[in-house]
């Protein structure tokens, strides 16, 4: 009873994600079937070994374990020892891995059709400092957990598939960052102590060869990236698969807040210029106006150094960041106007002078609509739920997103907790997460190049 009930529960499943499978194979059937049938035969979803990427994560949980959290910080000991496992994995699963100039590990599986582009996947395993064990190894063990199913179940997908764990994600996405030739600064330095230029040598790289990382534009059919949510969404509504919209773009500000230093006691309340009842006006007004208007958008303002910082002296100065991030960035560049005009307005009402100087700034990385429809197709075949999300938090995804169509598949973090030791993601959810991957690569594969 238990095999044609799994079967037909399967067939159901495929049979309601139709619409979307439809699509994605819109115009590229070859086999002169019906439309309404091919897809039925094609879209049978595989299945990885989810227990096996499960074990590995376990095993892995030891790698840079201290008494506050992981710490496989880029370039560290702990790195290190989790790139060495990493490595030791992909051989485990087939692979034959090789690093690269940058000191990225990549392992190619040769498709039927070697002038195609490769459809690269992957993540990272480095960590912040007293991070957790999932932010990254879930979708490079994901991946490597993604092709060992393909090698095992006999499927030769036509584009090469690369399969990379990018260096350095937390410490700026250096090693996809340099995947793309986009500028790094290699005597920066990294929270490990070393520089980014020790880093590559020490990753197994070498500085002197960067440009023998970098990915020709045309080189890569689309970048595909399994990754835990690290917020709450998926959690808190119980869907399985989130798919990612994009990476928003953001813009960080440091402001200065000029008022005049004055004693406490003698200065009368309407003859104070005062830093520090102008900062915390600002920063009730942002949230007010971040608020006031419908979408996802989020503004923070995070760090404050009032001067002299003293109980009985009046704020001379106020020092504060702002945060801005959305989807869309011309809704970034309106709040930021915005947040500027605010500051013009309270200063006059205040006797304050507010400047604003834009210390970062970078676009929103926008996912490719044909990845997200392959991603939940193959979520549907599977009986997997949806949620169309953006990322608030940045990926090696944003830098690929330049070079080649991009997709990220989320799985949930148990109450939306990540760079942390209590980060936690559910063993099916990871099964989840790397079947629905296998599967949105059969579907690129597919559709990609036809
Ligand atoms: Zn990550």
């Amino acid at each position: 009873m238990t095999l044609p009930r799994r079967r037909f529960v399967e067939q159901a499943a495929t049979l309601a994600a139709l619409p979307f499978v439809d699509r994605w194979l819109g115009g590229g059937l070859g086999s002169g079937l019906p439309r309404d049938i091919d897809p039925l035969l094609d879209a049978a979803p595989l299945r990885a070994d989810g227990a096996w990427v499960n074990a590995a994560l376990a095993r892995f949980d030891a790698i840079g374990r201290t008494a506050s959290g992981i710490n496989r910080v880029a370039y560290s000991e702990g790195d290190l020892a989790g790139r060495a496992f990493t490595l030791d994995l992909y051989r485990a699963a087939g692979l034959t891995p090789r690093i690269d100039a940058a000191g990225n590990i990549i392992a190619r599986v040769a498709g039927s059709d070697p002038r195609l582009p490769a459809i690269v996947i992957g993540s990272h395993v480095d960590s912040v400092t007293d991070g957790g064990n999932y932010d990254g190894p879930v979708g490079t063990f994901g991946a490597i957990g993604a092709a060992r199913a393909l090698q095992a179940q006999g499927v030769r997908l036509r584009h090469p598939l690369d399969v990379v764990c990018w260096q350095n994600e937390e410490g700026g996405t250096i090693g996809s960052k340099l995947a793309i030739g986009a500028p790094v600064d290699l005597d920066g330095v990294a929270r490990s102590g070393k520089t980014i230029r020790e880093g590559i040598t020490l990753t197994g790289g070498d500085p002197s060869r960067l440009a023998e990382a970098v990915r020709p534009r045309g080189s890569v059919a689309c970048y595909l990236e399994l990754h835990i949510e690290q917020g709450g969404n998926l959690d808190r509504s119980g869907t399985p698969i989130g798919v990612v919209l994009g990476i928003v773009g953001l813009k960080w500000f440091e402001v200065t807040i000029d008022g005049f230093a004055n004693h406490a006691g003698a200065t009368p309340m309407d003859q104070r210029q005062d830093a520090m009842l102008a900062a915390a006006k600002f920063t009730i007004a942002v949230n007010e106006a971040i608020r006031l208007e419908p979408g996802r958008q989020v503004a923070t303002v995070g760090r404050v150094v009032a001067l002299p910082n003293t109980r009985n002296v009046i704020a001379g100065q106020v020092q504060l960041t702002v945060d801005l991030r959305d989807l869309d960035a011309a809704k970034v560049a309106r709040f930021a106007a915005r947040f500027q005009q605010i500051g013009r307005e309270i200063g006059a009402a205040t006797n304050t002078t507010f400047t604003f100087r834009e210390a970062t700034s970078s676009e929103p990385a926008m996912a490719d609509p044909r990845v997200m429809g392959w991603i939940e197709a193959s979520a549907g075949a599977l009986g997997l739920g949806t949620q169309r999300m953006p990322s608030g938090a940045g990926h090696d995804a944003q830098e690929m997103a330049h070079l080649c169509p991009m997709g990220m598949i989320f799985v949930p973090s148990v109450g939306g907790i990540s760079h942390s030791p209590k980060e936690f993601s559910r063993p099916q959810d990871i099964a989840n997460g790397v079947d629905v991957l296998l599967n949105t690569v059969m579907g690129a594969d597919r559709a990609l190049d036809a």
